[in-house]
């Protein structure tokens, strides 16, 4: 997938992701591309549908990156005593842990 990137036309830095939220006065607000500079408002907006698939995609690889460590970790505890072992119980682990993840993250919103 190419992205175009695009830049604040007065700091020409490149637009930062940010992802969809809850502002601080309990807004939801849908993801959009901000200028770096602190006090630089410049932003633009990304559809709505396309913003929320991207800021999911950084959910997912965050969410994915501590089942990494988690299924190591667990198949460490259990007792791996060889490298196939582990890789089974490890396996196994991030099996389940996607599982999960479809079943009651993702399925969650709609
Ligand atoms: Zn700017």
């Amino acid at each position: 997938m190419n992205e175009i990137v695009k830049a604040c036309p007065t700091h020409e830095l490149e637009l930062r992701f940010i992802p969809e939220g809850i502002s601080k006065a309990g807004n939801r607000y849908n993801a959009f591309y901000g200028c770096p500079e602190k006090l630089c408002k410049y932003s633009e907006n990304i559809p709505e549908k396309k913003g929320h698939f991207l800021s999911m995609q950084g959910e997912h690889r965050r969410a994915k990156e501590i089942a990494y460590g988690g299924s190591a970790n667990r198949a460490i505890e259990i007792g791996a005593k060889s490298k196939a072992e582990f890789e089974e119980m490890f396996n196994y682990f991030m099996e389940h842990w996607q599982v999960w993840y479809v079943k009651n993250v993702l399925n969650e919103e709609d």
